[in-house]
This record gives structure tokens, sequence and C-alpha cells, in this order.
């Protein structure tokens, strides 16, 4: 007679479309650098699905997981609770099972912050963002969170720039403003942090310009790009060989992943595996 136990625990992303999510490539090379018997599944749900596709986590004894577009604000409706954060935000990227609860967190915003505090302290520091998406709401209310001095948001359409602008003044008490993204951008000589965190540049459209007046970058900027594929943007480029100290999007891709992992298993991963496991995905 054998007591083994063949049961797994089992952590998946739910999105749509999803296949290209290299997610579970890096959780389950953490997963096994860290022994534990967990599995990370990529699953292809429609919205029409969703509410089917929780339950159906519920039942199965799922540990929580992510989801990707376009579920990240639809999800809310079917979790028990979700963080401060997420309710701030109104989007949720990692669902957490705690007892009976499935609860909704948000942990892109988080993943920056930390990926920049590997480069420099947020606290009492200037920053502009391009964009005004998911990844640019994240990023604000985080660094709002940690205690930076002045937001400026540049966006195309100005209506979801100036929405972003207000949820961060209002909820946060900073100073934000908000500015309509119209030929290249003069980035502001008093400028600490500049964030893209637009889809320009984003595979497979990797020869797309952020339209920038390059020659307003001053060395002393930190530059950061939230696209992962490929990790070095052209627009990283531009701003290496100007002096700017420079931070890509693999760094914060990693960081999210580091804190979906540990509110899931407990432990803390290494960075370095996940890492690893990005570089060699975006590199094939
Ligand atoms: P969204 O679709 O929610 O937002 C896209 C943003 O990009 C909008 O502000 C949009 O402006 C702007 N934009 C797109 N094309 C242009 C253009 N040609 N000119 C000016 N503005 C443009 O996407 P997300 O916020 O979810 O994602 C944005 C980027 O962040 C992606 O590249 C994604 O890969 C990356 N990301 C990285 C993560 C990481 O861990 N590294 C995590 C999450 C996202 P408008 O409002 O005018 O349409």
């Amino acid at each position: 007679m054998s007591s083994r136990s063949f049961q797994q625990e089992i952590v998946a992303v739910l999105g749509q479309p999803v296949a290209e999510n290299p997610t579970q490539y890096m959780m389950e090379q953490a997963f096994a650098h860290h022994g534990l018997r967990w599995r990370y599944l990529t699953l292809e749900v429609s919205p029409d699905d969703l509410g089917d596709a929780i339950r159906g986590m519920r039942a199965m004894g799922f540990r929580g997981g992510n989801c990707t577009i376009p579920h990240k604000v639809a999800v809310l409706e079917h979790l028990d609770r979700l963080s401060e954060e997420a309710a701030l935000m109104g989007a949720v990227n990692t669902i957490v099972r705690q007892g009976d609860e499935l609860v909704g967190e948000t942990t892109d915003g988080k993943g920056f912050v930390r990926s920049l505090r590997t480069v420099t302290e947020p606290e009492g520091k200037r920053a502009v963002i391009f964009g005004a998406g998911g990844a640019a709401r994240a990023i604000s209310v985080e660094l709002a969170m940690a205690g930076i001095a002045e937001l400026r948001i540049v966006n195309r359409t100005p209506k979801r720039g100036q929405e972003l602008a207000d949820l961060v003044a209002q909820r946060l008490k900073i100073p934000v403003e908000f500015v309509a993204w119209e030929g290249d951008y003069d980035v502001p000589p008093q400028t600490d942090v500049l964030v893209n965190a637009t889809s320009i540049g984003l595979f497979p459209n990797v020869d797309q310009r952020v339209p920038v007046n390059l020659e307003t970058l001053d060395p002393a900027m930190v530059v950061c790009d939230a696209i992962p594929n490929p990790p070095q943007t052209p627009f990283l480029r531009e701003a290496r060989q100007r002096g700017c100290t420079t931070l890509d999007g693999l760094g914060m891709l990693v960081q999210q992943g580091v804190i979906a992992f540990r509110l899931w298993t407990g432990v803390d991963p290494d960075p370095a595996v996940m890492h690893a496991a990005l570089k060699e995905v975006f590199a094939s």
C-alpha cells in the first residue's frame, strides 16, 4: 500500500487571447526551484464564460491565479473581497484563495515600485508617466502610495488621462497634473522618474516610436519602460545613450510575479530564477 499523494496545488491565468502569456513558464520554473508540487495553467476563457470559470476554480480548489485582458475589471463581481489597492483601482490581476474566499489583488504597480527601488527610491521624487491604461493606473497609484511627491500623467486620450489624474489626486492626496499628449513631448527638466506605460513599442510593433523630444532627457533622470517584450525598447536605448539610468519592463513583470507567488504559496521565490525564465522566453 502506498500513501503517496499525487495531488497538486493549482493556480491558473485566465485570459483571451492568452496562449502567448509567458507567466506559466516563469512560475513553474520557480515552483520547481523551490521544490513545490504546484502547477500553473494557461486557460483561454471568453468573457461570457468568466463566471463559470471562477466557479470552477472554487469547486476544484484552485489556490488562485492571474487574470489578464479582458478580465481584469469584469472579474471583480465574481470575487468575495478585494485588497485596498485593487478596490482603489477597480482592477484585479491576481486572485488568492484565503480559506473559502477568493480575494482580488493587484500586483503590477507594486511590482513596478519594487523594480524601481533597485535603481532609486520613489519617496519625494517627481514622476512623469506616459499612458493612462491598466499599467499606468497601477503604476500611478503605487507610486503615490510609495510617497512620490508629484505626478504628471501624459496621455493621448484626454478623458482617460484626466480620470486617472483625478483618481490619484483625490484618493491619494498628492499633486497630479494631466497633460494631453500632442506631438513630441518635452520632458520637464525637474523630472526624476519618467515611465513609458503605453503599449507603444510592444512586440510586434517594436519600431514604433514613443513621441518624446529626446533632447529633453537629462542624465539625472531614471527612464523606465513597462514593456517586457522586447526588454530593450528603442525608447530605453535612446535614454541610455543620453546617459540616463534605465529600467526595463522585465523587472516589473518578475517582481509582480514574485509578489503573487508569495501570496499563493507563502514562499519568497528567487527572482533570479524567474528573471532567467523570462529572458529565455523573450530571447527565443
Ligand atoms: P491599455 O490598453 O490599458 O493602455 C494602453 C495605453 O497606451 C493607453 O494609455 C493608450 O492611450 C496608450 N497608447 C497606445 N498606443 C498609443 C499611441 N500610438 N500613441 C499614444 N498612446 C498610445 O494597456 P496596459 O496599460 O494594460 O498595458 C500598457 C503596456 O504596459 C503594455 O505594453 C504592457 O505590455 C505593459 N505592461 C507591463 C507589465 C509588466 O509587468 N511589465 C504589466 C502590465 C502591462 P489612449 O488612452 O489614448 O488609448
